[in-house]
């Protein structure tokens, strides 16, 4: 799981990751929020709140939480054979995943700065009042997060910080082989 505050970079991180290997597998999201102007189609499944707890009352998400108003909920995974999941989720969700699966792991990715987690927020377009309340939201998001996380990144270079999750993947799996033979 790929956690961490607003404007940390986990989106653009996750894609890139999972671009760049073939058995990792992004799990795409179900959201009530509204798409922003230029986000892609698929980022989300964007629902209506009806809907998402239609769904979510039926049990079918691994987990779910509300996140500044709007609900947000993973879909039970369906990866392709072989592939291992990555879910790029919020603080409360990942501590419902841990609940289920002990060990799956962690990683906090955090802005090298305020400043610069702010001007990602802009240049995505957020508004300013979701800016100041996803700012607002950061220190429980980080502080939360450090708790449950195994790896921290701080993401100061995108190149730099996608060759960090590439070696954490790489470590992790080579700890799951090991645990099973
Ligand atoms: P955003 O509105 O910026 O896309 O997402 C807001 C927060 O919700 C981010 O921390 C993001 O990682 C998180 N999020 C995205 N998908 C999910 C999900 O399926 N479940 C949970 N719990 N959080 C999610």
């Amino acid at each position: 799981m790929l956690i961490g505050p607003g404007g940390a970079g986990k989106g653009t991180l996750a894609r890139l990751l999972t671009s760049k290997d073939p058995h990792l597998w992004l799990s795409r999201s179900w959201t009530t929020r509204p798409r922003r102007p230029g986000e892609d189609d698929d980022a989300y499944v964007f629902v209506d709140r009806a809907e998402f707890e239609e769904r979510a009352r039926s049990g079918g998400f691994v987990e779910f939480a509300e996140f500044l108003g709007n609900l947000y909920g993973t879909p039970w995974p369906q990866p392709p054979d072989g592939s291992d999941v990555l879910l790029e989720i919020d603080l409360q969700g990942a501590r419902q995943v841990l609940a289920r699966y002990h060990d799956a792991t962690v990683v906090l990715l955090v802005p090298p700065s305020t400043d610069v987690q702010r001007e990602r927020m802009l240049e995505r377009g957020d508004s300013l009042d979701q800016v100041q309340e996803r700012l607002a939201k950061s220190k429980e998001e980080i502080e939360g997060g450090r708790a449950i996380a195994r790896h921290v990144v701080v993401n100061c270079d995108i190149g730099a910080s996608v060759a960090e999750l590439e070696a954490i993947v790489e470590a992790t799996r080579s700890g799951r082989r090991e645990k099973d033979c």
